[in-house]
């Protein structure tokens, strides 16, 4: 099937961006920004969405960057994931965030896909989410009011929603620093290498004299958008980071799990069976990792 028919634009900057959105909306007309299209365009070509018209960001080359802000890792929206998985600086200082993107698709799809379209996106099913909620993440937005910072748990509102108004360009990601003594890990399921999730988990902690600390746990591909098992979180806090239990704090977080999907892949209660095993998978993981 091909896309409803739309107008396109293709603005030179981010003010002409911004400019162009408001005045499309005053006017009434249902628009989509397109970054990479690498979720867009099949939406379109199934017509799931139909908007009137496309503002393309790709000329806006001042959003395509990865630099360190004294310490914060700061990502331009338009930065494409394949370049993200490419940084050193990325991998040095963001390991998580880094190996969640070379989970993301095919590099095809990271070549093409920015790193802030997956954000803006919201896949329930994408890894990103997930990691921007036990990682301190803002987004930079910039609209007809000015820029706003916007924290991950304010961020993600459901599925495939943020806060984002649909007048506003998220415009850069910024990961606070990650303490090197800090373990993580992130442990997925899919039927194939380079699809997305059937279920997830993506984690932080510390340990400490044997003791887990400050445990932040996020799973994704079972609600409508990424979610912490807090239930998990508070029974590890000060416990020995031992199998016995990281596997209590495995059916926990999957006992504290509302509603998971259902699918044609994956039933409700296998994706709640899948979070619990890699919950105590990563948590092993994390624990066992050397620095
Ligand atoms: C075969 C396949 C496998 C995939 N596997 C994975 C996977 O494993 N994990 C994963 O996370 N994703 C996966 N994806 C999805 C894909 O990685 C991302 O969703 C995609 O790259 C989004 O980035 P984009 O630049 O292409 O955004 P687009 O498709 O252009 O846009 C996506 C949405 O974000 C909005 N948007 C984009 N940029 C901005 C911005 N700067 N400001 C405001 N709104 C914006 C658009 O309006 C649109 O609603 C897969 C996709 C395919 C086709």
């Amino acid at each position: 099937m091909k896309p409803a028919p739309f107008d396109y634009h293709a603005p030179a900057t981010l003010d002409e961006a911004v400019a162009l959105l408001t005045r499309l909306e005053d006017e009434g007309c249902d628009m989509k920004i397109i970054a990479g299209g690498q979720s867009l365009m099949p939406m379109l070509a199934l017509r799931v969405a139909r908007p009137e018209a496309l503002v393309d960001l790709r000329r806006l080359d001042t959003l395509n960057y990865i630099r360190d802000d004294a310490g914060t890792l700061a990502i331009g929206a338009m930065t494409s994931k394949q370049a993200a998985a490419d940084s050193a600086l990325v991998k040095r200082a963001q390991p998580l965030f880094h190996a969640a993107t070379e989970l993301v698709g095919h590099r095809q799809i990271r070549n093409r896909g920015s790193v802030g379209g997956s954000f803006a996106h919201a896949d329930p099913a994408s890894e990103y989410p997930a990691v921007a909620l036990v990682l301190d993440t803002e987004f930079e937005a910039v609209g007809p009011d000015g820029a706003r910072t916007i924290p991950a748990d304010e961020f993600f509102v459901t599925y495939m929603t943020t806060s984002l108004e649909t007048t506003e360009v998220l415009t850069a990601v910024r990961f606070a620093p990650f303490a090197p003594q800090r373990r993580w890990a992130i442990q997925e399921f899919a039927r194939r290498n380079g699809d997305l999730a059937l279920a997830g988990v993506a984690l932080t902690l510390n340990v400490d004299g044997g003791l887990c600390r400050d445990v932040r746990i996020a799973a994704f591909g079972v609600e409508a958008t990424a979610v912490r098992l807090t239930a998990a979180e508070q029974l590890l806090e000060g416990q020995p980071a031992q199998a016995a239990q990281f596997e209590q704090a495995g059916k926990a977080g999957a006992a504290q799990l509302d509603d998971p999907m259902s699918c044609i892949h994956a039933s409700s209660a296998y994706r709640r069976h899948l979070i619990g095993v890699l919950t105590t998978r990563a948590l092993g993981e994390a624990a066992a990792r050397t620095h």
